[in-house]
């Protein structure tokens, strides 16, 4: 297996998405990959405990792959190719459940908490195998016939052994918006399932039928009472808790005095300045904004620095 030039890759302002990793999808169709790979000294794993991976954190927070007999796992826990790096390793996916006894040379860190501090190789990389181990968690059988289902494609899709189906991971779409006024305050809310003083943007699952803007639209009149304008397309990331990709917007709200929360799943919603939010952004202060690998802090952290395309 070679080694491909490949085009430049693209990059985002969002922080798990900030580079496209080399899948090396077109490897997958080869029903031996697995078995090569598994017999291949050369070839790396990592592995995914619960929604964690292994870090070492010289001098930043950094992966820890290991070689398939330093995990010491039996094939059957390798359940996905992940692709291969910029020297041309393949990577393999060992997904351990949630294992909070399990130890070894190196920490546990979840991805939803460490993903920001990443490289942008290790961000892809590690979101990937979160959200593919994820799913082959509750895909072990078929949703039409209740038959169980093998892995095909290096554990990117599951054939179902009862009615012949083939299955592939499941993403929900979700939109998140940072809205804006004409004086350029940015609108927060607090959910009533997060800590006191956390304030965060506004989102929501896209439902049947309805367009990625049509979400923003119906989400924002819903939690914040506004009606939104000028919806502009910022940054997706991939936020497997358990399947979901976010798709952050801007948009500009038609009547920044209509705010309101909802008092169910917001229960207060607030117009910041920037001034406002300085605390928040440097880390002290009551209000608190999400954590460095959301997409919700990079659209915070874009209006903030005044690179918002509104
Ligand atoms: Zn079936």
């Amino acid at each position: 297996m070679t080694v491909e030039q490949r085009p430049d890759q693209t990059t985002t302002h969002a922080p798990l998405s900030r580079v496209v990793g080399d899948r090396a999808a077109e490897l997958r169709e080869d029903p031996e990959l697995m078995t090569k790979l598994l017999a291949d000294p050369a070839t790396r794993v990592l592995v995914v405990n619960g929604a964690s991976v292994p870090l070492t954190d010289a001098p930043t927070p950094t992966l820890s792959l290991a070689s398939v007999a330093e995990t010491g796992f039996a094939p059957s826990a390798f359940t996905g190719y992940l692709g291969r790096d910029a020297a041309g390793t393949h990577i393999l996916l060992a997904a351990v459940g949630d294992q909070s006894e399990l130890t070894g040379p190196h920490a546990w860190g979840e991805m939803r908490l460490v993903g920001g501090e990443l490289s942008a190789e290790d961000a892809d990389l590690g979101v990937t195998a979160v959200a593919l181990a994820r799913w082959h968690r509750v895909a072990p059988f078929c949703p039409a016939c209740g038959s169980p289902t093998e892995l095909r494609q290096a554990g990117w899709s599951r054939h179902c052994t009862g009615c012949a189906r083939q299955h592939f991971p499941r993403t929900d779409p979700a939109v998140i918006v940072a809205i804006t006024d004409d004086e350029d305050r940015l609108l927060l809310g607090h959910n009533a399932l997060w800590p006191k003083g956390v304030y965060s943007l506004f989102a929501g699952f896209v439902e049947a039928g309805e367009s990625l803007e049509g979400a923003v639209v119906r989400e924002t009149f819903e939690e914040a009472g506004v009606s939104v304008v000028d919806i502009k397309y910022s940054a997706s990331q991939a936020w497997p808790y358990p399947q979901s990709i976010m798709v952050g917007f801007f948009a500009r709200a038609a009547n920044a005095e209509a705010a309101r929360a909802d008092g169910v799943e917001i229960l207060s919603v607030r117009w910041f300045s920037r001034a406002d939010l300085d605390d928040a952004i440097a880390g002290h202060g009551d209000i608190r904004i999400p954590a460095s690998a959301s997409v919700a802090r990079s659209l915070i952290d874009q209006w903030h620095s005044g690179n918002a395309p509104l």
